[in-house]
């Protein structure tokens, strides 16, 4: 194999990033000094050993981020163009290192590296842009009073930071994750303690020595690496304002429970089983390459995965064979040779998830195209078309998490609603025609937060993104994501 990179440039990268965590301004070991392997999931060779933290580490990172926090503390008196300017600065240099995060993001996740280089980095570096914007324009209002003599009483907003945030990432798009909780949350003024998921936490890494040099203040953004016990205290933590979580709906609840004792803010994006409806009417080559985007993209570890595939009857069997001919022609394999289209699957305990629930959709009587391993080393699974699947299989009725699609056809528009919304989920849906009409009434009708027409996993900065149902709470990104990270006080004057 030729790699995309240059293999001295790997060995390199990984010896020269720093290990430790980021509390206060200062690269620091674990309390304890524990530290634990992150593993390149295309050989299942260790690359790094990284901090373990735990509750002792996330009670310094929060007192840090208290502290910083102060209403006399550089972040806090500083003019807000000068904290939108760091947040600038902050997106130019991860554009100056996109290559590096790329070789991050593909020997820690498995993805390819070309796509972590054309998606995963400059999107992030996108959403520091876009936030940047937001610093100087988080406006109150002046607002005439109703029951009250206006000529005696002013009544005004401002809108303020939470305080402290604890914000909790996965591992399927480690940076892209790490910007769209960081860039608002600091454009609003808050102080922040991140933890990275265990599978990948190399590029926030790189990510906190970047925004140190870009003058984010010491304690302004704590790094905390480790297991689910330093997520957990963090969550449940007296002096944290505020958690944001992405990941699997189970810790979600858990994440509600333990901030139920300081009452903290909670936002949530969690799983999905995203409905892709394909009417007849729809140009098929755009739907065809669209709905194997929608499923077989990050190795289909995407929380809006279409992984719910509703195709009308007459087309059905074009539809199917075009998507199985798509999952035939991906290049499985290792994230840094330039003819791969899908990396490996993230670790060995997502392999055995998403191999399960192909079994058990055999199990159940679906037909499978694909669903092996591939190869004998690392986690990569073959791209997954299932088909004669029924409501009721769990492999339909479960988030997979891998590149796995449950094919079935309908027969009129009345029909598939509500078999599209029959979820538990209500993240992403997608829909494909040429019928504006129809496009609208369906978009209209699915209960997701977000709904592409004629497209799949297209995102920006400047559009909210989050759940219906039990796929979160609150939204990510756009103007939206403020209502996460901003009070509103309201301060009334009598004027007389
Ligand atoms: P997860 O357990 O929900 O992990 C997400 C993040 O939460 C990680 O940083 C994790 O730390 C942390 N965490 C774990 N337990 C915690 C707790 N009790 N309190 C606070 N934080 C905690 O997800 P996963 O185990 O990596 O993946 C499991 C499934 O979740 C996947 O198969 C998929 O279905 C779903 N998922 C969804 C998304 C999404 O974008 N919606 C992303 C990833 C996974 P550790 O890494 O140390 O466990
Ligand atoms: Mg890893």
């Amino acid at each position: 194999m030729t790699l995309a990179v240059d293999e001295s440039r790997v060995g390199e990268l990984v010896k020269s990033l720093s290990r430790k965590m980021l509390i206060n301004g200062e690269w620091v070991d674990a309390a304890d000094g524990r530290t634990f392997d992150t593993l390149n999931p295309a050989t299942e060779e260790p690359l790094a050993a990284v901090a373990q933290g735990d509750k002792e580490d996330a009670d310094r990172a929060v007192r840090a981020a208290r502290a910083a926090f102060d209403e006399n503390a550089p972040w806090r008196r500083m003019p807000h163009g000068a904290r939108g300017r760091i947040l600038h600065r902050l997106g130019d240099l991860i554009l100056e290192h996109l290559d590096d995060f790329a070789l991050l993001e593909s020997l820690d996740n498995g993805k390819p590296y070309a796509v972590a280089k054309a998606a995963d980095v400059p999107l992030a570096a996108d959403l520091f842009h876009y936030m940047s914007g937001w610093a100087t324009k988080t406006e109150g209002a002046t607002i005439p009073v109703s029951g009250l003599d206006p000529a005696q009483y002013l009544g005004f907003t401002l809108r303020e930071p939470v305080g402290v945030c604890a914000q909790i990432i996965p591992w399927n798009f480690p940076l892209l994750m790490a910007a769209w909780k960081l860039g608002p949350a600091l454009a609003a003024g808050n102080t922040t303690i991140l933890k990275p998921a265990e599978q990948t936490p190399l590029s926030a890494l790189l990510l906190g020595e970047l925004a140190m040099q870009a003058g984010v203040p010491a304690g302004v953004l704590n790094i905390v690496t480790g297991f689910g016990e330093a997520g957990a205290a963090l969550a449940a933590h007296p002096d944290v304002d505020k958690v944001a979580f992405t990941g699997s709906t189970e810790v979600g609840r858990e994440i509600v429970q333990a901030a139920s004792g300081n009452l903290k803010k909670v936002s949530l994006e969690l799983g999905g089983k995203s409905p892709n409806v394909v009417y007849a009417d729809a140009d098929l080559d755009k739907a065809i390459a669209g709905s194997a985007h929608a499923i077989f993209f990050n190795q289909g570890e995407c929380c809006v995965a279409g992984s719910r595939l509703y195709v009308e009857e007459p087309v059905y069997e074009e539809v199917v064979a075009g998507i199985t001919e798509q999952a035939r022609s991906i290049k499985v394999g290792d994230g840094l040779d330039p003819e791969t289209s899908m990396g490996p699957l993230v670790s060995q305990e997502q392999f055995d998830r998403v191999t399960g629930y192909i079994r058990s959709g055999r199990d159940d009587g679906a037909t499978i195209f694909g669903g092996d391993r591939v190869g004998d080393r690392g986690y990569f699974v073959a791209p997954t078309v299932l088909t004669g699947t029924r409501e009721d299989m769990t492999a339909v009725r479960e988030e997979i998490f891998g590149p796995v699609v449950a094919a079935a056809p309908f027969h009129a528009e009345t029909d598939v609603l509500p078999t599209a919304n029959n979820t538990n989920y209500g993240l992403g849906a997608g829909v494909f025609t040429r019928d504006i009409g129809k496009a609208y009434r369906t978009a209209r009708r699915l209960r997701a937060g977000t709904v592409w027409v004629n497209t799949w996993n297209v995102f920006d900065a400047s559009l909210p993104f989050g759940g219906y149902k039990e796929s979160g709470w609150g939204r990510e990104m756009g103007a939206a994501v403020f209502n996460n990270y901003l009070e509103t006080k309201t301060v009334l004057t009598d004027l007389g």
